[in-house]
């Protein structure tokens, strides 16, 4: 049997993208990521136009719609050693980068059916968050639930993150919100199926200072108690571990074998799929303009293809969610900043956990595809939505990557790209009803941690939502806290 190969460098068929198509993946960006064509050596150049004459061909999109895909920087792939080269001015804070702008959907994309006129719960944000609460509330046995989504599936965070998954946190509501996600991720396979490559290989989180190696050893004794296996190790421990980690100017460490890390796009396609299948409606391309509101309630939501009436509405718009939240005169203390990430040419499998310098912010870890994901924070970074990538990032990246493993140096950067982390004043989310808009629950603040919290912040409130009965997370993380409460700021973040 012959396959007509149209993506050489990941094996992509064309067989594979009309299979695609067929499961409801019709633009350039979502049959990208559905099956992995252009994330390769080449980034799309050989194949992206053939792609979008097949779905043209297909009749799947019109003409205007076949709008290529982002193209990611660096252009061709560069060796971390020349990236480490280019100078940094740590004084001054990054500009631009290229796209700067969030995309801009074009009109064509928009479906052509007409949306429901009503539905009992109306979710903005097709998000890890939304699809996630989307399916377990369907579960639930509510299906009358709409998500909105203004662009594709994975155009916000959750289709730009690190896949990191762990339980080591400073704060008990958050050890046992991820520990309680990760055991879901494991059954994710057998009950959505789709497999989100779930590989527990560990967290190593390095200290530089005494104050965070007291941090790390503090938390070993809460995670213990939550029967989290973390440890408090040393440096040369830590080089058991990971051989060839220098652990330069590292006074400690601490080791979870049981975090990992997951392979974020089917994740949230297992979400959207599970909830499509038991009756929501998961409408992409499709952006909330406004709110029609009246005696305390959210009555209608009002959008580019029209309005929805609705008994309750979800805000789980991430580090839009200010933006949206403001149409319905709500003000959220949220406020977004970009995070850059990158991924190199696969290599063999070297690295077993994932690795971050807690002081720096800098993480690294090796995908199920061999390649080095890794990410960086950047302290002089503004508030602001700019999903822009810059060479700052890859340069300061490749040396403080280069700090820890110096034999990676010739290994070759493939793609660069940032979204945005939808940060709150104690790096906690906001959640549950919104004072003064007895309808419009919140579902934001996921800073960078959203990914793994998701499976079990969804359970919890799709329940609390269904049942009525009350569940203390959503007093505890309420929008209420920032103006009456006392506030427990969460303070293992990374970046
Ligand atoms: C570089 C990076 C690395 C990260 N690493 C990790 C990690 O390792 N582990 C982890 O757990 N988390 C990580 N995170 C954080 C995680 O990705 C987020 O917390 C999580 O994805 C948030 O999910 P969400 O559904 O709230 O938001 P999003 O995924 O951003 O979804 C919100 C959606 O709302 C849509 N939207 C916005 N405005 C409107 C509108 N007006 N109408 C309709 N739709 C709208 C957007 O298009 C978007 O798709 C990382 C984030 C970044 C940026």
């Amino acid at each position: 049997m012959s396959k007509s190969l149209i993506c050489s460098c990941e094996d992509v068929t064309t067989d594979d993208v009309r299979h695609a198509v067929s499961r409801g993946y019709c633009d350039v960006e979502s049959v990208k990521r559905y099956t992995g064509f252009g994330t390769g050596i080449c980034q799309g150049k050989s194949c992206l136009s053939a792609v979008a004459a097949l779905l043209e061909k297909e009749k799947a999109l019109k003409p205007a719609a076949v709008v290529p895909f982002t193209p990611r920087p660096p252009l061709y792939p560069t060796e971390l050693r020349l990236l480490a080269s280019a100078p940094v001015d740590e004084s001054v804070p990054p500009v631009g980068g290229v796209p700067e702008a969030v995309e801009d959907y074009t009109p064509a994309l928009r479906p052509t059916e007409p949306l429901p006129a009503k539905a009992k719960v109306v979710i903005i944000g097709g998000g890890i968050m939304g699809l996630a609460l989307a399916y377990n509330l369907a579960r639930a046995g509510e299906t009358d639930v709409v998500v909105l989504e203004r662009g594709y599936l994975c155009a916000g965070a959750s289709g730009r993150n690190g896949g990191g998954v762990r339980m080591q946190w400073g704060t008990p509501a958050l050890v046992e919100l991820a520990k309680r996600s990760i055991d879901l991720m494991k059954g994710f396979a057998r009950e959505l199926g789709i497999n989100v490559w779930l590989r527990q290989g560990g967290y190593l989180f390095m200290a530089r200072t005494a104050a965070v190696a007291k941090k790390l050893e503090r938390n070993v004794t809460l995670h213990n108690r939550f029967g989290v296996p973390t440890r408090l190790i040393t440096p040369d421990a830590a080089r058991d571990i990971v051989p060839g980690l220098t652990m330069k100017n590292c006074v400690a460490a601490s080791f979870n074998p049981e975090d990992g890390v997951i392979f974020p796009w089917p994740f949230l396609w297992g979400y959207a799929q599970g909830a499509r299948k038991l009756g929501v409606r998961v409408e992409t391309y499709t952006e909330v303009k406004g709110f029609d509101l009246s005696g305390g309630q959210v009555r209608k939501v009002r959008t580019d293809r029209g309005d929805i009436a609705c008994d309750t509405v979800v805000l789980a718009s991430g580090a839009w969610s200010p933006e949206v939240a403001r149409l319905a005169g709500v003000q959220l203390p949220n406020e977004p900043h970009r995070h850059e990430i990158l991924s190199t040419e696969p290599l063999k499998p070297f690295l077993g956990p994932l690795v971050s310098v807690l002081d720096s912010g800098l993480y690294f870890s090796q995908s199920m595809r061999g390649e080095i994901v890794g990410g960086m924070g950047d302290p002089k970074e503004p508030a602001g939505l700019n999903m822009g990538s810059t060479l700052r990032f890859v340069s300061r990246f490749a040396q403080a990557l280069m700090e820890q493993l110096p034999h990676v140096g010739h290994v070759k950067v493939l793609r660069q790209w940032a979204g945005c982390y939808d940060v709150t004043p104690d790096n906690n989310p906001i959640l549950g009803r919104t004072p003064g808009l007895d309808n419009l629950l919140q579902m934001s603040g996921f800073v960078g941690h959203g990914f793994m919290m998701a499976p079990a912040v969804a359970e919890r409130m799709a329940k609390w939502m269904a049942t009525g009965e009350s569940d203390e997370l959503f007093t505890r993380f309420s929008l209420r806290r920032f103006s009456e409460g006392s506030i427990e700021r969460e303070d293992m973040i990374i970046g």
